[in-house]
């Protein structure tokens, strides 16, 4: 695919930090288009699919709830703990994902998309965009914030920031830093101000 033609915004950042957030904002708010790549990756593995079928030849049927839907919890614990099934399991989704992102892209009329990518260095999306966001919030905000939303032990939360990329690692690849570390209007005016830049 070539460069993107009309203004891109890459949205990322740590686990937690408010990515979320933001592109609510930014969709319900501004009214601007987003494209999500968690619910293109929870598509993938949705019941019945072939990506699922194979996650369930390589982990058993238990890897499903009863209902056969995939056991979200079962295969984070797995993943998080183990950077060689992170990868092969990151083989599978990303493929998709990207594919989806590439169709809706050509099919959107609007002058700003944004694409909310958690893992947009990680699986090195960053040439579908023309500018990067990262959402930044301190350790223990991160921390806290993740242990209270995902119910996880502090244990849990840890593995889980530490199967991704670090934090300033991401901070220094941004075109635009958002600090979420204080209060959600503090994050609000600073995408009002990063939208109109130009
Ligand atoms: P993930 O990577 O896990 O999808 P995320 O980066 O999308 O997370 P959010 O879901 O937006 O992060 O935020 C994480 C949690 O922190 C949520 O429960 C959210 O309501 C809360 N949160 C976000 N920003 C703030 C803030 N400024 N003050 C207090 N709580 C916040």
């Amino acid at each position: 695919m070539n460069e993107p033609s009309k203004r891109t915004i890459g949205l990322t950042g740590g686990i937690g930090t408010g990515k979320t957030t933001v592109s609510h904002y930014l969709a319900t708010v501004c009214r601007i288009k987003v494209l999500d790549a968690d619910t293109y990756a929870r598509e993938a593995v949705q019941k019945n699919s072939p990506i699922l079928q194979i996650i369930k030849e390589r982990y058993g049927a238990e890897i499903c709830l009863n209902n056969g839907e995939l056991d979200r919890k079962k295969l984070g614990n797995i993943i998080f703990n183990n950077s060689q099934e992170k990868k092969w399991l990151e083989s599978q989704i990303h493929p998709y994902v990207r594919q989806r992102f590439q169709a809706d892209m050509e099919n959107a009329q609007e002058q700003i998309l944004v694409l909310d990518i958690p893992l947009l260095f990680e699986s090195k999306l960053t040439y579908l965009v023309t500018e990067i966001w990262v959402v930044y919030c301190s350790y223990e905000e991160q921390l806290q914030r993740i242990m209270k939303r995902n119910h996880l032990t502090e244990k849990e939360a840890i593995a889980r920031i530490k199967s991704q990329l670090p934090m300033d690692e991401k901070v220094k690849k941004a075109d635009v830093i958002l600090d979420n570390s204080s209060t959600l209007e503090a994050l609000y005016q600073q995408i009002e101000q990063k939208l109109n830049k130009e």
